[in-house]
């Protein structure tokens, strides 16, 4: 059995953007248009030999807090279920948000190991946005830009070092 990585995070953050670097393809919609379902999206990719599954943990429909939060967490359930590593993204630019933390409260009861990437650190001056999200006590936040590549080689070293 192939190994299974989630990308989980909340809405926004660019989950889709970096499955669709790691798969080779534009087969997750990247948009920030809130209020539309998307489906889970399951792929196949590779670093340094080893084959794995990435998941696409997206499918938001927004307008009310509480809708938010609920499919969040059942994102993260799903990921803690089906996954042996997740990737938990959060967004540089925006900084550490409510949102982030309830969904680091949703991983952090599993035994899952979590690489906390934070995207859209899309060059070096914005390096330092990091530091702010070892508030949320999981693993070395690691920068990282979907968009741009960089540091995305960083997140699946430390992926592949779980499995
Ligand atoms: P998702 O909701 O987490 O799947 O996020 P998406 O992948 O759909 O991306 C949400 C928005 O963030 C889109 O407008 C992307 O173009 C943008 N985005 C994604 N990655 C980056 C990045 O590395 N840098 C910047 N500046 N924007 C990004
Ligand atoms: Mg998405």
């Amino acid at each position: 059995m192939k190994p299974t990585v989630a990308i989980v995070g909340r809405p926004n953050v660019g989950k889709s953007t970096l499955f669709n670097r790691l798969i080779g393809e534009r087969r997750a919609i990247v948009d920030d248009t809130p209020g539309i379902t998307r489906d889970r999206i399951i792929g196949e990719t590779e670093w340094r030999g080893i084959t794995f599954n990435v998941i696409d943990t997206g499918g938001i429909e927004p307008y009310s807090e509480d809708i938010i939060l609920k499919q969040m967490r059942r994102q993260a359930q799903f990921a803690i279920d089906m996954s042996d590593v997740i990737i938990f993204m959060v967004d540089g630019k925006t900084g550490l948000t409510d949102a982030d933390r309830e969904v680091a409260n949703m991983l952090r009861t599993s035994k899952k190991p979590i690489v906390l990437a934070v995207n859209k650190i899309d060059n070096i001056s914005q390096q330092a946005m990091i530091y702010e999200f070892y508030e949320l006590g999981l693993s070395d936040p690691i920068a990282m830009s979907a968009e741009h590549g960089t540091g995305v080689g960083d997140v699946l070293d430390a992926v592949v070092n779980y499995f």
